[in-house]
């Protein structure tokens, strides 16, 4: 209590191509502004510096306007600041039409892009006068800030910035990743296990003395059922039951399944082979076996799975036309609904650096039934076999959770989590209420975010 220290407010600029919902693709966008948004509630300043994309959700951009012009790389580049979910936002539009693309990713010179766009923030910083304390990067998109910085702009007057690299995927962009992990003062990941499982990359093995797993929180102001524009009625874990209810019901209206007291499985996803897309597959047959409901909300950036997929779904909206809903797009409000509305939320992953849509089905209610990797291990604990293990986290058991990467793991977790539902009801609304009551927000991994933003000043 008398002891604490009241250390000066740091100023963190982060360098990122994604943020929600602005410009957000998967977790990386979330995480920016979520845990920008918990470091700014701890009173440090906190800025973000983003592409100016022609695809922006610019209605989520408040007070937009023109903020400086400066010359780079043989363009002009026009700097924006506008306010994102009550963050700064300097947005740099080079002049050349780099993001006027009508996509964040996907075009063939994806890496020339934002290794532009990265040497074009760090010039701006400079010409800016910023003196950032914490420049904070983030995956293969971003990596190229550690090395510009170290070999040049620590050299022109950013010098008292410390550079901090986060891997949220170690799938993509393997060479950026590695040379950010050389370069970066402190590199962090987005779950302790995960750490753990890619420690022994060449990327991350020469680097783990400076290599930390901190925990991906949610936003609960962004997450929050007592609060969504997108549900039918508010609830918090008090009135879990009828909150839940009424989401299923219009959630099934909505998509078109019958209206009917059943266990409904909801996956929300990229389809990608790391969600583990044959399990995906396997446990929506199983469900429909189990006289359940499912609602997959998901789309594939490759066109021969989002094919696949296609065709999946008119196989079943013919056979199982009032139990199975393949939403195969992408769509916010909709996975509001899903999280709410779902008993179940399935998160089948061959690998998960960390995940989000775990800890949001929480949040809402929703228990997660999980493949045990990465963050879904650290934060769902089995019902039947976690009991030690949630309370070394000081926690209850959440989930149910399967190992192995076949239909027999799936259908070891999905059978135990739908006979819960089928057979007792009270104790699995007890569950329900149970999960909504823990705290996956960044309120602990904030903290251990500005441990390390401090040491790595030191
Ligand atoms: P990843 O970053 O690997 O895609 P995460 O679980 O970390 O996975 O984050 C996924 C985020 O994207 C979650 O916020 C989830 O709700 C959202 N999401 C994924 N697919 C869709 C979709 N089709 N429509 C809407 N939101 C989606």
């Amino acid at each position: 209590f008398g002891g604490v220290v009241k250390e000066p407010p740091m100023h963190i600029v982060h360098v990122a191509v994604e943020m929600a919902p602005i410009a957000k693709v998967g977790g990386l966008g979330d995480v920016v502004t979520s845990l920008s948004r918990a470091v700014q509630d701890m009173n440090h300043n906190v800025d973000i510096i983003l592409p100016k994309y022609d695809c922006l959700k610019y209605n989520n951009v408040k007070d937009l306007q023109f903020h400086k012009s400066y010359s780079w790389g043989g363009t002009e580049i026009k700097v924006w600041l506008g306010k994102v979910e009550g963050l700064s936002v300097y947005f740099l539009e080079p002049q050349n039409g780099l993001f006027w693309v009508g996509c964040i990713y996907g075009r063939a010179n994806d890496a020339e892009r934002f290794g532009f766009f990265c040497h074009a923030a760090l010039e701006f910083l400079l010409q800016s006068g910023f003196h950032p304390d914490i420049i904070h990067c983030h995956d293969w998109s971003s990596a190229p800030v550690s090395w510009l910085f170290k070999e040049h702009y620590v050299h022109y007057g950013l010098s008292k910035a410390r550079v901090v690299f986060t891997i949220h995927n170690l799938e993509f962009g393997a060479n950026l990743i590695g040379k950010a992990m050389e370069y970066s003062d402190k590199a962090t990941t987005v779950s302790p296990t995960y750490s753990q499982e890619v420690s022994r990359h060449p990327c991350v093995a020469p680097h783990l003395y400076k290599f930390h797993g901190i925990l991906n929180g949610i936003d609960p102001d962004i997450w929050d059922p007592y609060n969504d524009k997108f549900i039918p009625i508010s609830y918090t874990s008090e009135n879990v039951v009828e909150g839940k209810r009424a989401s299923k019901e219009v959630l099934q209206k909505k998509v078109g399944l019958k209206v009917a007291d059943m266990p409904l499985v909801g996956i929300i996803t990229r389809l990608t082979h790391q969600k583990g897309i044959h399990l995906i597959k396997h446990a929506i047959w199983r469900t429909l076996e189990r006289n359940g409901q499912v609602v997959l909300l998901g789309s594939a950036p490759d066109p021969r799975i989002q094919n696949e997929f296609v065709h999946l779904a008119n196989q079943l909206h013919s056979t199982h036309n009032d139990r199975a809903r393949l939403c195969l797009t992408y769509d916010e409000p909709l996975s509001h609904l899903i999280y709410a509305g779902a008993d179940f939320i399935l998160v089948p992953s061959i690998f998960e650096p960390c995940g989000l849509t775990q800890l949001t089905a929480m949040r809402y209610g929703s228990i997660p039934t999980v493949r045990k990797t990465g963050g879904l291990y650290d934060t769902v604990f089995d019902v039947d076999h976690d009991k030690e293990r949630a309370e070394a986290n000081g926690l209850e058991p959440n989930g149910f959770n399967f190992d192995g990467a076949d239909a027999p793991g799936v259908d070891y977790a999905l059978d135990r989590a739908l006979s819960a539902w089928y057979d007792g009801r009270e104790w699995f609304n007890s569950l329900c209420k149970r999960v909504m009551e823990q705290d996956w927000s960044w309120n602990r991994p904030a903290l251990d975010y500005l441990e390390l933003y401090h040491a790595a000043r030191k």
